[in-house]
């Protein structure tokens, strides 16, 4: 990629800028999604392995994704793109991610202002009263429970529940006052959060877009890079840093 691809004399260190990630973002370190599962879990339906009705079905069987989604997410590392994320909001004052990976890569990379939609596959919380349980890293394959009795599960948005509204809100409100908004590695198809992008674009944000396939949002982006992550947001970080003061 050669040539400037965004207006940055539009934009100062004052600009609030929100990034909107997805899978694609971690994908390129290895971490496979709902919709592509690998392996073993190919047999399973995602309804029977991420859903409320699952976990009470057969909690053992959920307990033992996530515990091998965790172990994958161990195993690997935050990539290029997340750090080039870090790096861009270094560049800015005001800056926020909202991410809806659960595997808590952001802030690995160094993120700050980090909002996740979707929770975080490390963190627990009791399935009746919501309350957060502390687990072990060893303990957390197997079934415990909190003191009202309720089975611990992990802290992660299953189908068919809501984002935490509070979440949402605080989203919303950061989208509608920033100057950039970039989402990325997202198809923009799961409700509320495909709502984001085109929020941005009605606030009169500039709006870009990377992704390999275009999304039903690619029409109205100010920019739309059909490229892998890490190789798109090492560019804009070089056109940021040349540019920005
Ligand atoms: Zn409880």
């Amino acid at each position: 990629m050669t040539g400037q691809l965004i207006p940055t004399s539009q934009f100062t260190r004052d600009s609030r800028v929100v990034f909107f990630t997805g899978a694609g973002v971690s994908a390129e370190s290895g971490i496979s999604t709902f919709r592509d599962p690998d392996g073993l879990w190919k047999k399973y339906d995602p309804m029977e392995l991420a859903s409320a009705d699952g976990f009470i079905q057969n909690p053992a069987l959920v307990l033992e994704w996530y515990a091998w989604r965790r172990k994958m997410i161990r195993n690997s590392k935050p990539n290029e793109g997340h750090i080039s994320i870090c790096k861009i909001q270094k560049l800015f004052r005001n800056s926020v991610v909202l991410t809806q990976n659960v595997d808590g890569y952001h802030a690995d990379a160094g993120s700050e202002s980090i909002y996740e939609l979707h929770g975080n596959i490390h963190r627990h919380k009791c399935f009746l009263c919501s309350t957060p349980v502390k687990l072990k890293v060893g303990d957390e394959e197997k079934l415990n429970y909190c003191e009202c009795g309720g089975m611990v599960r992990p802290d992660v948005v299953w189908f068919g529940e809501s984002l935490d509204m509070a979440t949402l809100k605080t989203a919303f409100e950061k989208v509608s006052e920033c100057d950039i908004f970039m989402t990325i590695g997202t198809s923009t198809q799961i409700y509320p959060a495909a709502q984001l992008p085109f929020e941005a674009k009605n606030s009169g944000a500039f709006v870009i877009e990377i992704n390999p396939e275009p999304t039903p949002f690619s029409k109205m982006a100010h920019l739309s890079l059909r490229r892998p992550a890490v190789a798109a947001l090492s560019k804009l970080y070089e056109d940021f840093h040349a540019n920005i003061s």
